[in-house]
């Protein structure tokens, strides 16, 4: 590989002075690169409509306009002075204000600030007795021969950037500039390939940032921020697919030995549906092959993952091999088990199946520990504690990974690494994901996707309630008790513990004196689990309400994920609106898991934001987790769907919409496989290659919670 001296990497404080430096710092900027990167928030044109109509109180803006008056005004204490300055955009006017203690410290602005000129206004928007202006706005004049004035003439769109730190969006735009000037273009790495950019018709990288910050119209900056996005797009797709193709990732091809897994699918109280074959089959396929496989199953809560998860297991038991099913929490780890244990039957067909958590007392951990060290064919499953130093599973031959996003890359690969073979891995989603985080996030993996569900599933009937209308309250307590009493039981879930903050979420704390005033559930058991508590007495709680001693579990979203009662019919979410979409419909899973009618309601407290109404009233729309989360997806705010682990900062994506632009990630996927198909190692595409080892280490993952 070539080593590229890219200029991008220049530090801006060898091109400006050290004010201008200290800036530019404060804006986040400190190479030349993040300099190009720096993108104006928009674009005005002069003479058009440069909305004013549209500020709104709290915005910081720069506005385009004429002066229409300016009028100095004596307070009337007689002490000091205002200038109130009207100004326009043709449309709407705006009123500016400034403020001195003497007149004379406004000479300068009424000399500048005289009816019919036009300048760019720059400050934050306040509202003052019902309007909106500006105080003490910054201003710039047009000098005649400024960029902005020749645009003017020529009907240059100007760019107007995100002004942070007291730095108005012009003083950047001449920062940037003057940093433009100096860069030597030809040596400015490319990172898309020449037919790649022919054949999508992106512009090359140079000549994308130009554009970005000088273009002539419209289209050219639609352009370059086109190409710009397709360029994070590949660089990404790139990184995520280059282990894959160059790594050395061999495993033990497993294949039909003993007919084990025959036997259990036969043996299953219920037929594999559709899906689940498909699926059965896809993995089965797979892990007969010697490549490592590497693959995301999807499905909605309920579709019946886990006996997916038994299968590939097995496969590496009747080879010899052992498997481990690791899960981000005790609950779902005993749940796991549980429902393993279940579904191998009463006979467990001789397969060791164990259970590695925190809380199993250290004799059982350490004769666990000695029989995977030996070797032992069988099945683990586990929490963080079967990635600690000291476990060795050394015919680890099928990892499952479940809630592979809370996990990140690093921790699942913490089982893989330092072995002669990789295991097999399968990773499993909680609830769909959309199809473009999935292809940012998991981009790594070959996707299943089981999108039919068990025959005798009743829909969940989900309703919206405001805790502020006590009928409605009143007669979730009285269907709570009519559940119960026809053998049901109900979750109720808070978002926090206790009552330490002052806000008004209801809590478990709170709801538990509560709940003990409500004359419709005297004598009904109530249990309690959160994180807080031992995962003993979780677990405690669970196998009570399980069994129908403690009927209404009062619980936070420990119970989340793969919580499994058949009995539960109902949920009862309080301060629903804190909860993310995916949440809630994890959450709703809990219920409607046998052939009983169940319910679901989503209690908010007061004034929801709209759009958190808006995702609660998707709930009630939406029963198929797939569509759901694409849902979900349009009714988030773009830094709010995927962050950085490491960082836990935004994601370094500063082009590409994981929202907006699923064409372009897709485009970009075929590409990037291309391009490593026919030069694994980037040995002709330095450029590319340079820019994925940048990206390598820095790992995206989804955003549940809003
Ligand atoms: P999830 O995909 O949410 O992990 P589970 O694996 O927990 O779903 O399955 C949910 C329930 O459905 C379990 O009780 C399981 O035994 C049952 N189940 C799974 N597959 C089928 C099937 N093909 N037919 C009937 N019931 C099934
Ligand atoms: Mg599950």
């Amino acid at each position: 590989m070539t080593t590229v001296h890219d200029p991008l990497l220049t530090p801006v404080k060898h091109r400006v002075t050290p004010a201008a430096a200290r800036r530019l710092k404060d804006l986040g900027i400190e190479t030349v690169g993040d300099a190009l990167r720096y993108a104006p928030r928009r674009y005005y044109h002069w003479g058009k409509l440069t909305g004013l109509a549209g500020l709104s109180e709290g915005e910081d803006v720069t506005v385009l306009a004429q002066v229409v008056s300016a009028n100095l005004i004596r307070n009337r204490s007689g002490n000091g002075v205002r200038l109130v300055v009207i100004i326009t955009d043709g449309m709407s006017r705006l009123t500016c204000t400034f403020f001195a203690k003497k007149e004379y410290a406004l000479s300068r602005h009424r000399k500048l600030l005289q009816p019919g000129e036009t300048f760019l206004f720059a400050g934050k928007v306040s509202a003052y007795q019902g309007d909106l202006q500006l105080v003490q706005p910054q201003f710039e004049e047009i000098e005649s021969d400024s960029p902005e004035a020749i645009e003017r003439k020529s009907g240059a769109p100007i760019p107007i950037y995100p002004a942070k730190g007291g730095t108005p969006s012009w003083k950047i735009r001449a920062l940037i500039n003057s940093i433009l000037e100096g860069i030597n273009w030809d040596a400015v790495p490319e990172t898309v390939p020449e037919d790649v950019r022919n054949q999508h018709r992106l512009l090359p990288i140079s000549r994308a940032f130009q554009l970005l910050h000088n273009p002539h119209d419209d289209t050219d900056w639609r352009e370059a921020k086109r190409t710009l996005a397709w360029r994070e797009a590949l660089e990404l797709q790139t990184a995520l697919l280059l282990p894959r193709i160059t790594g050395e990732n061999k495993s033990r091809a497993l294949v039909d030995t003993t007919g084990l897994v025959s036997t259990v699918i036969d043996s299953l109280p219920f037929t594999l549906t559709r899906g689940q074959h498909d699926a059965w089959q896809a993995i089965a396929a797979d892990m007969a092959r010697e490549e490592s496989m590497q693959r995301l199953l999807q499905a909605d809560v309920g579709a019946g993952k886990t006996v997916i998860a038994l299968l590939a297991m097995l496969r590496a038991v009747e080879n010899g091999g052992q498997a481990a099913l690791l899960a981000p929490t005790e609950v779902l780890a005993r749940q796991h088990f549980l429902s393993l244990q279940r579904l191998l039957g009463d006979e467990q067909l001789n397969v060791p199946l164990h259970l590695l958590t925190s809380s199993v007392s250290a004799g059982t951990r350490s004769e666990i520990l000695s029989r995977l060290a030996a070797g032992e064919p069988g099945i683990a499953v586990g929490t963080h504690a079967l990635i600690q130093d000291d476990v060795e599973i050394p015919r680890l031959d099928v990892l499952v990974v479940d809630e592979q996003h809370r996990f990140g890359v690093a921790q699942r690969d913490k089982l893989r690494e330092g072995r002669d073979t990789t295991p097999h891995l399968l990773v499993m989603t909680a609830t769909p994901i959309p199809r473009t985080i999935a292809m940012t996030v998991f981009g790594d993996l070959d996707t299943t996707a089981m999108t039919d569900m068990p025959p005798g599933r009743t829909p969940v009937a989900t309703h919206v309630v405001s805790a502020a209308n006590k009928a409605w309250m009143d007669r979730i307590w009285q269907r709570a008790k009519e559940e119960i009493d026809k053998g049901g039981r109900v979750y109720m879930v808070c978002s926090r513990i206790d009552d330490e903050d002052d806000s008004n979420l209801p809590s478990i704390e709170s709801m538990q004196s509560y709940l003990q005033q409500v004359p419709d559930l005297a004598g009904v058991t109530v249990g309690i689990a959160h994180g807080n508590q031992k995962p003993e007495d979780n677990a405690r709680a669970l196998d009570a309400f399980a069994r129908g001693e403690a009927p209404l579990l009062l619980a936070t979203t420990v119970v989340e994920v793969g919580v499994d009662v058949p009995e539960a019919t109902m949920m009862v979410v309080m301060g629903a609106e804190q909860f993310g979409l995916s949440q809630l419909h994890q959450l709703r899973g809990r219920v409607g898991r046998s052939d009983r009618a169940s319910i679901c309601l989503l209690v908010h407290m007061d004034g929801p934001s709209p759009v958190a109404l808006e995702r609660l009233q998707a709930m009630e729309t939406f029963s198929d987790g797939f569509a759901l989360a694409e849902a979900d997806l349009r009714l988030r705010s773009e830094g709010d769907v995927l962050g950085r682990r490491q960082s836990g900062h935004a994601s370094s994506l500063q082009f590409l919409s994981v929202r907006r632009d699923a064409a372009i990630i897709t485009a970009a996927r075929t590409a990037a496989m291309q391009i490593l198909q026919a030069d694994p190692h980037l040995k002709d595409h330095p450029g590319l290659a340079h820019s994925v080892q940048e990206r390598a280490g820095e790992e995206l993952m989804w955003l549940e919670r809003n």
